[in-house]
């Protein structure tokens, strides 16, 4: 599995290298972008494409030409649109900084700029230096750092099953794991003593886990659902309290439509799946309340298919699958925010929007929008990234051809923008 993943990693940075090369050209955070002409680009406007100059100035779209303009970006006509952002992964935070740095190479390359890491190992200011993350040059990286789950839930399984004979935390073992890597809350009391551990590891949002909540308390003490199972749904409501008031925003993985209606009802703020093995859809009236709470809810619906059947009964996948259909149908029926993430530590989003734009229930224009608005904006909510629009973040790609016409001309970015810089020569 290990060397599986490994060669995997290695075709992806042969792939990518040539287009990487360019990408480490270094521009120092202290250097104030240049004022710069963006010529001959048909920029997105949020339904289709505007011929025009936009100006960068000081990092910044303007739309009116400013009094100094220090160069001139001539776009040749290409599209341009906002940068793509992946809003569920674990491929950063992995322990293994050569494995971190391809995960963002993969990122840059593919034009995603915006990443949420949903639970991983906490990462140090001097991982975040070595990585140079969050940065002009570089990706943008918000990490839940330590997720809340139950004693015995989910992911403690993966981490010790899969993840550490995988080479994953290298320098860790279960023991120094726990209440590190994740944290286990089973009551009030637990709570109150570890939320301090939590907030020490300055964690960007929080991410918690429910899992089968209408079954907690047959799986709470049995030990074959070891792995799969997650916090009282009755500590859900505290948690999120307890993290609004320290200006965190909660993220919390569901499995089922049950979850769903916890967590929405306990007032998160995203929910990092669609329900991921839900045989029954969502309720109704759960969409409608996620839609009036402005909750986003993010995708991850291509790596179902891969479940391991432990997780996953083979039968059961139709289902699944069927109900998925039905599930982002209703939300988007209903005005839920949704948001493209992967749960896939080798994807970077592009085979996610990939498989949905298969699935035919949002058009080319509905899943550029999902990709690059809904997507930053859950990732980054206080930052004006993710739309072409007079004060945003001046970043963007510049794609061959017309995204929403064909949508595999995502993959011909021409170059990168950055906050006023060229990630490119
Ligand atoms: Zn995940």
């Amino acid at each position: 599995m290990k060397r599986k993943l490994s060669v995997l990693l290695y075709i992806t940075i042969l792939l990518t290298f040539t287009a990487l090369s360019a990408l480490s050209q270094v521009v120092p955070r202290s250097q104030k972008p240049p004022n710069v002409a963006l010529t001959n680009g048909k920029w997105f406007n949020g339904k289709s494409f505007d011929s025009r100059t936009v100006y960068s100035v000081n990092g910044r779209f303007k739309f009116k030409k400013p009094a100094r303009v220090d160069s001139t970006l001539d776009l040749a006509g290409a599209w341009i649109v906002p940068p793509f952002g992946e809003a569920h992964n674990h491929n950063i935070g992995t322990g293994v900084e050569e494995w971190d740095k391809r995960a963002i190479q993969k990122y840059l390359a593919d034009g995603v700029f915006y990443v949420q890491i949903q639970g991983n190992l906490p990462l140090k200011d001097e991982v975040k230096h070595r990585l140079s993350i969050n940065r002009q040059n570089s990706l943008d990286v918000a990490l839940a750092q330590g997720s809340l789950t139950s004693t015995g839930g989910h992911p403690v399984g993966l981490v010790e099953r899969i993840l550490l004979p995988q080479g994953y935390y290298p320098e860790f073992t279960k023991e120094t794991l726990k209440d590190y890597r994740y944290f286990t809350i089973d009551s009030e009391a637990d709570l109150e003593k570890k939320w301090s551990l939590i907030l020490r590891l300055r964690p960007d949002f929080i991410k918690t886990f429910l899992w089968f909540s209408d079954e907690f308390e047959k799986r709470k003490g049995d030990s074959t659902y070891f792995g799969q199972k997650g916090l009282d749904p009755h500590l859900l409501p505290l948690i999120v309290k307890k993290a609004h008031a320290n200006n965190l925003r909660v993220s919390t993985h569901v499995t089922n439509a049950a979850d769903f209606h916890y967590a929405v009802t306990a007032g998160v703020d995203e929910i990092a799946h669609l329900p991921l093995l839900g045989l029954t859809p969502i309720a109704v009236e759960d969409a409608k309340l996620a839609a009036k709470r402005g909750i986003t809810v993010i995708t991850t619906c291509a790596i179902v298919s891969t479940l391991p059947p432990m997780i996953l009964r083979k039968e059961d996948l139709p289902q699944v699958l069927k109900t998925q259909t039905v599930n982002l149908k209703l939300l988007r029926e209903n005005g839920v925010a949704l948001a493209i993430g992967s749960d896939n530590v080798t994807d970077s989003s592009v085979k996610e929007v990939e498989y949905l734009r298969g699935l035919g229930v949002f058009d080319n224009l509905t899943l550029l929008k999902m990709w690059t608005e809904t997507t930053a904006k859950t990732i980054f909510p206080q930052r004006k990234i993710g739309e072409i629009k007079e004060g945003f973040e001046a970043s963007f790609l510049a794609l061959e051809g017309n995204p929403i016409k064909d949508l595999q001309n995502v993959h011909k970015i021409k170059l990168r923008f950055k906050q006023g810089f060229l990630l490119e020569p």
